[in-house]
């Protein structure tokens, strides 16, 4: 069995939320992804904030983004305990997806064997517990 990346550790991670940002969160608490769209010019804002950078409305409607995919990746190694550990690595990843063109969301890839990761790879989502939420994290579709 080849290696494969760890998760990182999200438990004791306090995300800051604000009015804009808490949607999100919220949603994330019940594993859905959902990211904001202007409801007055249709489109994507992100990171989320109070105005649109096309049209400068509040209005914002909440959406489901589609299938992801990675934009860009790295490999991180990560040192193990003592000479004898195992060699483990994080792939930090940018992933994209199809009905939400301009968001691109920073991300984990875990449980992903290195040499399986490439640019435009199909990645699902999954779930991390935060201390006060629920973090996005990707593994490549198939994989899971
Ligand atoms: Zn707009």
């Amino acid at each position: 069995m080849s290696a494969r990346s760890i998760c990182p550790d999200f438990s004791a991670l306090e995300v800051p939320m604000d009015h804009w940002s808490e949607p999100f969160w919220r949603a994330a608490e019940e594993h859905r992804l959902l990211v904001p769209r202007c409801g007055a010019c249709g489109t994507f804002r992100w990171p989320s904030g109070p105005f649109c950078s096309q049209c400068q409305s509040q209005n914002v409607e909440w959406l489901p983004p589609g299938q992801g995919r990675i934009y860009s990746f790295t490999v991180l190694p990560v040192r193990g305990d003592g000479e004898a550990a195992p060699p483990q690595f994080r792939i930090p990843a940018l992933v994209v997806f199809d009905e939400a063109p301009g968001v691109r969301l920073v991300s984990s890839l875990v449980d992903a064997p290195a040499a399986a990761v490439a640019i435009d790879a199909l990645v699902e989502v999954d779930w991390l517990a935060a201390a006060n939420t629920t973090v996005p994290v990707f593994r490549l579709r198939g994989e899971s």
